[in-house]
């Protein structure tokens, strides 16, 4: 049986990087720039304010101080968005709002609180400046942030919130992105009901498909639910067949021991197997495979082994699809707080809770780890994971833990 890291290597051997695609920029969250971008502009367009107060010649404004004032005349008022027509020239000076354009002659800003301006009740003509500034004061040089034709972001970079903001920044609506991947998703099972329905007796919901369908939406792909197909081959192979313009085919269930016939048939006739059985617990039978080419991945149908084998093999063949580089679920170290008993030398991925005291991770493990337990995977917030050459694992030991719900490693 091939270990979690042969598996993975073998899939990740079958998965390519999409093409690319263009998209209104706050669609990309997540995705992987497939251009460099130059900026047509620059970031401020032009010299501005950075405070709210009055452009001067700083000149005028030499051995003022609080008791020594130097009176200019004001002879305009411009706001963020408007350009004053007026130059300041010798004795005078602009009032000006934070962004404004810094008007002609004018090579400084002094604050508000640096002037009487506070003490002043009605309209007034003049104003008095009660400190020196230096030339530059309280300016944001144009092109301070972008300078127009510089490149600001490069092809391969992850798109955050800050490059949208970037982006929008430089007027752009749209951006070329690598393209997110289609993942089919088809549950397996004569005992699959659909949520919405009745429920008969021997019969019990289909959650897999939406354990999975949120997992492909949360790391960045598009699910294309197929629905539930029976234990049959004719009724796999109609519901296959829909799922062949996908870029990745995930089904569940139908690869445990007895069932795994039907499904292990099809795939010699439609494809290719690649392997079947991965030394891990839960998630020991998964499968991966090609139909006409497509990829495939056979998730066991046990709630829990879908969710964990989706973790280890889809998400990072999804994040390789999507053009990322960090395919790696964050880890940290903890001290474990339960022994944990590995009886025939499997990768086992225990749910615990990870809490912090004092600056050390604890993980406890969330109770009984059968794999059918889904309302386990909400109290987990990790997977302790211990190694197949490790018998046992003492209460105290330190132990590796793969977070659930944290964003990638730095
Ligand atoms: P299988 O891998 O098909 O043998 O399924 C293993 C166990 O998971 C069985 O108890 C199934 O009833 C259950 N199971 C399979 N598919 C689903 C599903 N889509 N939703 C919930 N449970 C499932
Ligand atoms: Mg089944």
């Amino acid at each position: 049986m091939i270990s979690v890291e042969q598996a993975l290597e073998k899939v990740l051997s079958y998965i390519g990087v999409l093409g690319e695609e263009e998209r209104p920029i706050l669609d990309c969250l997540g995705q992987v720039l497939a251009e460099d971008i130059y900026s047509p502009i620059s970031v401020p367009p032009l010299d501005n304010t950075a405070m709210d107060g009055y452009a001067v010649r700083s000149r005028d404004t030499q051995g003022a101080g609080r008791q020594s004032p130097r009176f200019l005349r004001v002879i305009d008022t411009v706001a963020a968005g408007s350009i004053s027509k007026h130059e300041v020239k010798p004795g005078t000076a602009i009032r000006i709002m934070t962004g404004a354009p810094i008007p002609k002659g004018a090579d400084s800003v002094v604050r508000f609180e640096d002037t009487d301006e506070p003490q002043r009740k009605m309209s007034f003509t003049e104003i008095g400046i009660l400190s020196e500034v230096k030339i530059g004061s309280d300016i944001r040089r144009a092109g301070e942030d972008i300078a127009q034709g510089s490149i600001v972001l490069r092809q391969g970079t992850l798109i955050r919130p800050s490059e949208i903001g970037v982006l929008a920044s430089l007027g752009r609506s749209m951006v070329k992105v690598i393209r997110r991947p289609v993942v089919a998703i088809l549950a397996t099972g004569d005992e699959l009901v659909d949520i919405n329905q009745p429920l008969p007796p021997g019969k019990i919901y289909n959650s897999n498909t939406y354990s999975v369908a949120a997992l492909v939406v949360r790391y960045g792909g598009v699910p294309q639910i197929l629905g539930v197909a029976l234990d049959s081959e004719d009724s796999l192979v109609a519901k296959l067949h829909m799922a062949l313009d996908s870029d990745i085919l995930i089904t569940t269930g139908g690869v445990s021991m007895g069932d795994y016939d039907v499904v292990k048939d099809i795939l010699a006739n439609e494809g290719e197997i690649v392997f079947w059985q991965v030394r891990m617990k839960p998630g020991k039978p998964l499968a991966f495979g090609t139909i006409k080419g497509i990829p495939h991945l056979g998730l066991p149908g046990n709630p829990v082994s879908s969710m964990v084998t989706f973790e280890l093999f889809a998400r990072p063949a999804i994040l390789k699809m999507m053009g990322k580089k960090n395919l790696a679920k964050p880890t940290i170290e903890a001290i474990i707080e339960n022994p944990v008993v590995n009886s025939d030398e499997r990768r086992i991925f225990a749910r615990a809770v990870v809490e912090k005291r004092s600056g050390q991770y604890f993980a406890r493990l969330t109770g009984p780890q059968g794999s059918g337990i889904l309302t386990s995977m909400t109290i987990a917030n990790g997977l302790v994971v211990v190694s197949e050459d490790k018998a046992r694992v003492a209460a105290g030991d330190m132990v590796q833990v793969m977070m659930l719900d944290w964003n990638e490693e730095i």
